[in-house]
């Protein structure tokens, strides 16, 4: 069988990470076994959905690299497909007119109450061999019914949390389409889930209430239980507090932990660890997680956000990248300060340089900005302890020792500024911060000659310069 899963956001606002996650398991299930992996859109919502939300999730997927095979699907544009199915489920009395109103509802739901039991749709519209219907009133749309089998029971086959067996009799008659004609969500998706071949629906656990009568519906429509899908219900991802992850927890929408500098890869392989678990392994490439992962793996329970972890995850990623790897959330971070057109090959030599130090790709692009222009000021504690009465003539010598150097290298660079040390009968300290704080215009910057090197010849010597006039006074 040819695996085929989906990920099938709400586009009501921006794509959170129980989302991404819930879409991670969903694209590795199906990279692992060479199947599909497909985006539908669920959009039928127009109240909630905006196009710019879809926009955020699309940007989302794609920064992730959870790229999908064909088109994407809008729920919006099958409207026609779902009244096609509604009229088939009508003509085969799986489905029947109701014309009762909210009120009349909302009473029968009152009187089982009252009799302490669930509350539910009575079935006074549904057919039912001898039954006499009521006469339809005057003026009234009615809404369409899934007629629910009324006995036996639904068995989800869940790949996470085992079998989950709910009595049909717990089942209301659902509405399938309103009086309006449009089609509802859970008819929507099964239809979706069955036109589109879904073998493996991968979602959050939020939706193990809608499963039963997402798969009576299905049942109905292809008729063989063994063509039905396999479900796997994905615990939900909590905030260090025990309650649900939400905004009150910081940040959740993917693209904000890109803004904060995270890593696609590392943000993926944080998720995919979040619930599941290959040995103690904690460091995946993309390939390891394709090799590795399977949904039968992923433990039941609720998992927790740690932004800390996050953040390591995030460092061992940054490490262990090449730097051509890096370049694309270099430039992002960098054009942020208005930092724009470096070619690629620049931008890798300082990911190279800069990755063995920085947490966040943020944290790489602040820690780089003293490359694009010469200190406004210089750091007033860093002057304090380090610049003293002979660095001025120190920082002369090393102008004058670099000014000499045939070659703008590194291993050179370094024993120009060695001699100058030992020349003046100083430890390689009392030269090398002075150089930091007129380069950069504080103590703090990568090794001295991976610094002058990506600075480079003229810059480096005519911040040298600027310094010794300034501390000379
Ligand atoms: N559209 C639903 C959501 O955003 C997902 C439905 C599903 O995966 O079946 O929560």
């Amino acid at each position: 069988m040819s695996v085929v899963t989906r990920f099938a956001p709400s586009p009501t606002g921006y794509l959170h990470v129980g989302g991404a996650r819930t879409a991670l398991y969903s694209w590795l299930y199906a990279k692992r076994r060479g199947g599909r992996f497909v985006l539908r859109i669920e959009d039928t919502d127009r109240e909630r959905s905006t196009d710019d939300a879809v926009q955020v999730i699309l940007d989302a997927m794609n920064w992730l690299g959870l790229d999908h095979d064909g088109e994407i699907a809008y729920q919006t544009q099958r409207f026609d497909r779902y009244a096609e199915v509604i009229e088939q489920l009508l003509a085969e009395g799986k489905a029947y007119r109701c014309y009762a109103s909210a009120e009349d509802v909302e009473a029968m739901r009152e009187s089982a109450r009252a009799r302490g039991e669930k509350p539910k749709y009575d079935g006074t519209w549904r057919p039912m061999p001898g039954k006499t219907l009521p006469e339809p009133p005057a003026g009234v749309e009615p809404v369409i019914r899934f007629a629910t089998p009324l006995s036996g029971t639904t068995v989800i086959p869940d790949l996470v949390k085992g079998d989950i067996t709910i009595s049909n009799t717990e089942l209301d008659d659902l509405v399938i389409a309103r009086a309006d004609g449009t089609p509802t969500y859970n008819f929507c998706v099964v239809v979706d889930d069955m036109d589109m071949g879904i073998t493996h629906v991968i979602r959050g656990d939020d939706h193990v209430n809608n499963t039963p009568r997402q798969i009576n519906i299905l049942k109905a429509l292809i008729g063989d239980e063994a063509d039905l899908p396999a479900y796997a219900h994905v615990p939900m991802i909590l905030g260090p507090d025990g309650k649900r992850l939400s905004k009150r927890h910081g940040a959740v929408g993917v693209m904000t932990f890109r803004d904060m500098g995270i890593l696609p890869g590392a943000l993926l392989n944080y998720l995919v660890r979040l619930g599941w678990a290959h040995g103690d392994q904690e460091i995946f490439t993309r390939d390891e997680m394709i090799a590795h992962f399977d949904i039968a793996n992923v433990q039941g329970g609720a998992s927790t956000f740690d932004p800390e972890k996050l953040t390591w995850v995030n460092q061992e990623h940054i490490k262990a990248a090449e730097p051509a790897d890096l370049v694309d959330e270099l430039a992002f971070h960098l054009a942020r300060h208005d930092i724009q057109d470096l070619s690629a090959a620049r931008l890798a030599e300082i990911a190279a340089v800069q990755q063995a130090r920085c947490k966040t790709m943020a944290e790489m692009a602040e820690a780089s900005l003293f490359l694009f222009s010469a200190p406004a000021e210089y750091d007033a504690k860093a002057v304090k302890k380090h610049i003293k009465t002979a660095t001025p003539a120190l920082l002369a010598d090393v102008h004058g020792a670099l000014s000499d150097l045939a070659e703008w290298q590194g291993a050179a660079i370094t024993e120009a500024v060695r001699g100058v040390a030992e020349a003046n009968e100083v430890g390689m300290g009392k030269v090398a911060q002075p150089i930091r704080i007129a380069l950069t215009g504080g103590p703090v910057s990568p090794s001295i000659d991976d610094t002058l090197v990506l600075l480079g010849r003229d810059a480096t010597l005519a911040r040298l310069q600027t310094a010794v006039d300034v501390f000379d006074q």
